[in-house]
């Protein structure tokens, strides 16, 4: 077992030699029992077939072959699972507090009711939607949608009277009625009531045929994400395309865990819409014959169904789901239909648009244009089904190869026999066509209750990370001397990191590398740029960096409070950053399609909450394990071998966490020392990317280290000035932490939220100093005496930064330096940096290099602060920042507009626009005609601008070129050539 433990690590592949040494190791050990190599490999196909099913093998239609782990596999362990089954949620829920699951959205609510878990089973009782059931006093309803009301279920309901000739008659009121009142359900109604034949033909539910009468019904959602990888670590591109799913009926904070990321299939050769073909297959065969899965949670029999609610993934790949013909077109967004040709793009009104979310596209829409694309191509001219693409945006790969073969086939009928009418081409072609198997356009158009224009959620790992920070950045660095740049550099590492969670900053590195950072360097970034860039930027760039970092915050939010609101400050924060960017360089938002999709973020939050449930985050750290799987593959048939790695690993993983299996007749799990491992086992744990539930003890304080333990005099102690009861103990031992509410751990120099006093109704924020505990315990003295300094918040606002100020309190405010509290009253830890713009920080201090953990002879120098009692609170912080905006008062934080008419401000900035164009158009045609200028280094310079590729900093991936970005500028030279 412990060896099929180490075999299956996700984060620690071994080759077939590293495995062997351990068998020698354990062998010369003088370990009893050990198994030889291949006898523990055949031990491990046995428990495969007993409790692990084998990936499917596929063929695609144009020939690819490739092996899914069939998704259905995955939902039944995920049911006969008992630490995943107990998790699971079925159904919408409406709530006026805070909306942090994708089921308390809007999304889910879209779909019919019939298409969402169509039951609620009690006892071993299904009362079913659509059907006369009898409640608790004896009154008759038909339930019409199960959902959840402040976390307890409900059923809307019209009531059923009988009147006294014996009919029953169906009131359409809809009353709320909670799932507890309902007890006899529509058979026993039938049974117990001997009544005349009911007279609504459509009951029972049709879908109660899909099931035994013993069986529950459930609906899961499976979001599934491609993404193309590479499955070498080292820059050899080795392309694979790979499918990826997860079941988000389970809470958001356990989806964040690998744990719960589910591999689907990968290939080097099948493309993402052949391997989407077969899983739209397996989902919609779901639709009639359901999954059977043993609910460990319930101990019952239950049937399921499959359904796809979005499609995460990077913007090229998202374009590509939904046919879209990608960023650098004329009509350059999946979602709607802004856009147009230069001219269109450049009018007041067409650039106006592009700030905003215009006419939805709709997959209905998207599979009439392809067909028409289909039927152009009978007639043999190419450049007809090109104008069609160009001027609705919409162009399909799979589509495309059928339109390739059309136009040989017309132009070889048109050559043969020139004096046939075009009609009849077309009959002909068109038999042919349907004649032809496999799919004729993208087969996520065909899913039940999915439609991939508006179903791909901006996701903001590439979308805000990867694009919009990253022009910031660019903008921003491309232009410091190296003398700026040093400056920059040191404060950037003199910032104070506590109240962030993101790692050490390594400044000297992301500038040394500034071209080829990744993800956490620009999240790192976009917290703590704004403070360090005076003097180093114009005013309207600063603008810039400070709409980025207040857009960054609000959308890195776990749950949101008021979706209204939230909404609201949204869209101003949204229109902030397109304002600031088209200040700076009107070019960027004509040809930019990451700020266009920007606005469509603020229906994806009301769709499927917030925004950082559809971050890819989570699943490109799991490439990671993917590709050591790859590397460690023998290459020769790579799609089985990962998928089958993956389909062990799962394995491993449902033993560990004792789901059951059928075997001989009934359903059995490990046994309970096997099943131990995985809640004790810290370092099982993190192999499996498994974190157990967290267990916050706030206002627990954790002491020092015996050797590091120092002790006071309470004299000395600030505490002793404030403190106002008297004290026994002398000695008093200092701690090193204290838990908070929100169970951050604060230390000494950590700023902090508190609620204090009676009813905690003071609030303070300050900085922590003291976290005390008497050295020998005396009655009548408090355990633990904490120390914070107290600031207090301004009244206004920043003039400079716009956000809340912090200062020491003066003589006339009568208030005390220093608060003693209680580890309990501390709310949360936040970020708070010191004032060094307006104090004038220089950076006067020197610090010595380290390197290989030694001290070098250089010195580095750092900001020395001026003050100790000018600071601004980072309202730029993703880390608490909800928590931050519900404790401040709301005209300290709430969002205003940069530019107040913004309709005038884009007709004049249009106007800007249209001048550069002209003006480059100018340049280009001149430098066309002397050869010597340098066109290409000048196309060379606007390609480094920022975005060659959203991932070109990721180790081992490729280097696409995100057709928004790079090319574009590039191309659109060429257009006007
Ligand atoms: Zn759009
Ligand atoms: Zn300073």
């Amino acid at each position: 077992m412990l060896l099929d433990i180490i075999d299956n690590l996700p984060r620690l592949r071994l080759s077939t030699a590293h495995f062997k040494l351990i068998l020698w190791l354990l062998n010369q050990a003088g370990v009893q029992h050990v198994p030889s190599y291949d006898a523990f490999r055949k031990t491990q196909e046995e428990l495969t077939s007993m409790c692990a099913s084998e990936p499917v093998h596929c063929v695609s239609s144009v020939g690819n072959h490739f092996y899914v782990n069939d998704p259905r596999e995955t939902i039944k362990q995920q049911f006969a699972n008992p630490e995943v089954a107990q998790h699971f949620n079925f159904y919408p829920e409406e709530t006026d507090e805070s909306i942090s699951e994708v089921w308390q959205a809007e999304r889910w609510k879209e779909y019919d009711p019939s298409d969402l878990t169509p039951m609620y089973s009690s006892n071993g009782k299904q009362f079913y939607i659509n059907e006369v059931a009898m409640l608790h006093d004896d009154r008759l309803v038909i339930p019409l949608l199960w959902v959840k009301r402040h976390g307890i279920l409900h059923a809307d309901c019209n009531m059923v009277d009988i009147d006294n000739d014996g009919r029953w008659i169906r009131d359409t009121t809809v009353h709320s009625i909670p799932a507890e009142q309902f007890v006899l359900n529509y058979l026993e109604v039938i049974g117990t009531l001997e009544i005349q034949k009911i007279p609504w033909k459509e009951m029972p539910n049709p879908k109660r045929k899909l099931v035994d009468e013993d069986e529950d019904l459930y609906v899961v959602m499976i979001p599934i994400w491609a993404d193309d990888v590479s499955g070498n670590k080292s820059k050899q591109y080795n392309k694979h395309i790979n499918l990826y799913m997860e079941n988000s009926n389970l809470p958001a904070r356990l989806l964040q865990q690998e744990y719960f990321v589910n591999f689907l299939s990968t290939s080097p050769h099948a493309s993402s819409p052949e391997q989407f073909s077969e899983i739209r297959k397996i989902v919609n065969e779901t639709q009639t014959n359901p999954i059977r899965c043993f609910n460990a949670d319930t101990k019952r029999r239950c049937r399921v169904i499959l359904r796809v609610p979005s499609l995460p993934a990077d913007n090229p790949q998202q374009s590509e789901e939904a046919s879209h013909i990608g960023g650098n077109s004329n009509k350059f967004c999946r979602r709607c239909n802004v856009g147009g040709t230069h001219e269109e793009k450049g009018s007041n009104e067409g650039y106006h648009s592009l700030f905003s979310v215009g006419i939805s596209r709709s997959a209905s829409q998207t599979i009439e244009i392809l067909n028409k694309q289909l039927n152009t191509a009978m007639t043999g001219v190419a450049s007809h089904v090109k104008a069609i693409q160009t001027e609705t945006g919409v162009k399909d790969k799979v589509t495309e190869y059928w339109i390739d073969l059309l136009l040989k086939k017309a132009n070889q009928i048109h050559k043969d026999n020139p004096r046939k009418a075009q009609e009849e081409v077309t009959t002909e072609l068109t038999e042919w066509l349907e004649s032809q198997p496999g799919d004729k356009t993208n087969p996520l158009l065909d899913i039940a209750g999915l439609d991939p224009t508006k179903d791909t959620p901006v996701e903001i790992l590439h979308t805000i990370l990867l694009g919009i920070v990253k022009y910031v950045w660019h903008m921003f660095h491309s232009k410091l001397s190296e003398e700026e740049q040093r400056v920059f550099t040191a404060r950037l590492q003199s910032t104070d990191t506590d109240g962030l969670t993101i790692p050490p900053l390594r400044a000297a590195y992301i500038m040394q590398y500034r071209n080829g950072l990744i993800g956490k360097h620009f999240k790192a970034l976009m917290q703590t740029m704004v403070f360090h860039v005076h003097d180093l930027v114009t005013p309207d760039e600063f603008e810039i960096i400070k709409a980025v970092g207040e857009l960054g915050a609000m959308l890195w939010v776990p749950e949101i409070k008021d979706m209204e609101q939230y909404l609201r400050d949204l869209e101003v924060r949204i229109g902030n950053v397109l304002d600031a960017f088209s200040k700076v360089d009107p070019n960027k938002i004509a040809c930019k399609i990451k700020l266009h999709l920007l606005p469509h973020i603020i229906s994806d939050c009301r769709r499927y909450g917030p925004a950082i449930h559809n971050s890819t985050e989570i699943f490109e750290c799991f490439n990671a394990v993917f590709r050591m799987c790859s590397i460690l593959s023998n290459h020769q048939a790579p799609s089985r071998d990962i998928a089958r790695k993956f389909a062990s690993m799962d394995r491993l993983k449902h033993l560990l966490s004792g789901g059951y299996w059928f075997y001989k007749g009934e359903w059995i799990q490990s046994s309970p020392l096997v099943r131990r491992l995985l809640h004790t086992d810290v370092v099982i744990q993190q192999h499996l990317g498994w974190t157990p539930p967290p267990d916050i003890q706030y206002g627990k304080v954790i002491p020092l280290s015996k050797v590091k333990s120092t002790a006071i005099d309470w004299s000395q102690t600030c505490a002793s000035s404030a403190y106002l009861q008297e004290i026994k103990s002398k000695i008093w031992n200092f701690n090193r932490a204290v838990i908070a509410q929100s169970g951050d751990v604060c230390v000494k120099g950590s700023w902090i939220a508190v609620e204090y006093g009676h009813n905690a109704k003071c609030r303070a924020i300050g900085r922590l100093t003291e976290i005390l505990t008497p050295q020998v315990p005396v009655e009548g003295d408090p355990t633990f005496v904490l120390t914070m300094e107290n600031f207090i918040v301004g009244e206004h606002r920043h003039p400079h930064f716009d956000m809340p100020v912090l200062r020491r309190p003066a003589e006339q405010d009568q208030l005390p330096c220093y608060l003693v509290i209680k580890p309990e009253e501390i709310l949360f830890r936040l970020s708070v940096q010191h004032d060094c713009r307006l104090t004038g920080c220089k950076l006067t201090g020197s610090r010595v290099v380290l390197q290989e953990h030694q001290k070098t002879s250089q010195r580095m120098s750092v900001l020395s602060h001026v003050d100790d009692s000018s600071y601004i609170i980072n309202t730029h912080a993703l880390h608490n920042a909800t928590l931050l905006r519900c404790f401040l008062p709301r005209p300290l934080i709430e969002p205003k507009y940069l530019i107040p008419d913004r309709q005038s401000f884009h007709f004049e900035t249009a106007t800007k626009y249209r001048e550069a164009r002209m003006a480059e158009i100018d340049d280009t045609a001149v430098s066309e005609s002397t050869p010597s200028m340098p066109v290409k280094r000048r196309r060379k310079n606007k390609a480094m601008e920022g975005d060659q590729s959203e991932k070109s900093g990721q180790i081992g991936k490729r280097k696409r070129t995100e057709a928004a970005d790079s090319t574009n500028d590039i191309s659109e030279n060429e257009d006007i050539v």
